[in-house]
């Protein structure tokens, strides 16, 4: 990870943590059904698969993209599920050569789902690996050097490539036109997400009453991987400070504790407005004037923090820079003055 201390230790990052580990694979939907929300993308998803199947054919490469920890991976596993095949997770940074990509096809078994994470990521000459295997299920390799060099093709299985990005512009065109199903993931509202808290507490053992449920949702930035996050770490102050179920209360006071406010936000991301008013009047800022006044990566700005605070509109995008909106002031208790 290229994220500084601070980040990986922040309770609201998305991104996977090490304390996630223990309960990420058990909380895992496995079947479109058990999957909540994101109903347009299942509902096509749903569609591409039943036909696929009916055909008795592989299914055409899936590009998902979308802020992390909304169910790209958990979305793959489904896939596959779906199809009755398996899945091969790996990642854009962590196919190092070409050489290790060819490794990875030619074990595949016929119709197995290839997962690529961070699919952005890949070199160029691996991404070139991809083109023949995506489009005619081969893969051209160069004998020998120099004049004499020459390629050969061999076939590889048929495979579906689901690849998973938090952005799909930086994906070079040759490789987006390769995917024939591209499907974007939102963030999710906190309906949803309070039925995610309440599947897991159920899968987990955990006592709560809907208005906790519905405490930890609000405050999960629309992404599933806090709003477990969260519920674990909710049940550690319901188990102490209260009889081990968790409820509006307690689920509040832990909230309070671990730093979140009623909306969501964490000390960063109030940071990130504040010194927007403060040292720019609002904005427009541009992206990297704002990194650097809180010192985090722009990356990180753009895929994780404005996402929510768009949401939620604090904050907008203008072709001048960003801006904090007035609902942005008034959330922080700051005076908003006219420019
Ligand atoms: P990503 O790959 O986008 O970072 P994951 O697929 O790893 O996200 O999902 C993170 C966690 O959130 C998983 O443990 C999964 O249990 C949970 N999750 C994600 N999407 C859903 C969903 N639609 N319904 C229920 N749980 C979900």
């Amino acid at each position: 990870m290229e994220h500084d201390m601070d980040f990986e230790n922040r309770i609201i990052a998305p991104e996977y943590l090490s304390e996630d580990s223990d309960i990420e694979t058990s909380l895992r939907p496995r079947t479109l059904n058990e999957y909540i929300g994101q109903e347009k993308a299942k509902e096509n998803l749903n569609i591409y698969i039943e036909a696929a199947k009916g055909r008795g054919e592989t299914l055409d490469h899936v590009l998902l993209y979308g802020p992390p920890g909304l169910g790209k991976t958990t979305l793959a596993g489904i896939i596959a599920n779906e199809m009755g095949v398996n899945v091969r997770i790996t990642s854009g940074p962590a196919i190092e050569k070409p050489g290790d990509l060819a490794a990875l096809l030619t074990n595949l078994s016929d119709g197995d789902v290839l997962f690529i994470d961070e699919i952005h990521r890949l070199s160029k000459s691996v991404e070139e690996v991809l083109y023949p295997a995506m489009e005619d299920s081969a893969l051209d390799i160069i004998i020998g050097k120099g004049p004499s060099a020459r390629s050969i093709r061999i076939d590889l299985p048929n495979f579906t490539l689901v690849g998973a990005t938090t952005r799909a512009g930086q994906l070079t065109a040759p490789l987006r036109d390769r995917f024939g199903v591209i499907l974007r993931l939102e963030l999710y509202t906190p309906e949803e997400l309070g039925r995610i808290v309440t599947r897991s507490a159920d899968i987990l053992g955990i006592g709560i009453e809907p208005n906790g449920a519905f405490e930890i949702a609000a405050r999960s930035r629309g992404t599933p991987r806090i709003a477990n996050r969260l519920l674990k770490r909710s049940r550690d102050f319901a188990q102490v400070i209260g009889n081990g179920v968790i409820t509006e209360d307690n689920a509040k006071i832990a909230l309070g504790r671990m730093e979140i406010d009623p909306l969501g936000l964490d000390n960063i991301d109030r940071l990130l407005l504040t010194s927007m008013i403060k040292n720019y009047n609002g904005g427009p800022v541009g992206l990297e004037t704002i990194a650097a006044a809180i010192g985090e990566e722009s990356i990180t700005i753009e895929d994780v923090y404005e996402p929510y605070l768009m949401q939620l509109g604090f904050l907008s995008r203008t072709p001048r820079g960003r801006v904090v909106t007035p609902a942005g002031y008034k959330h922080l208790g700051i005076e908003f003055q006219e420019k």
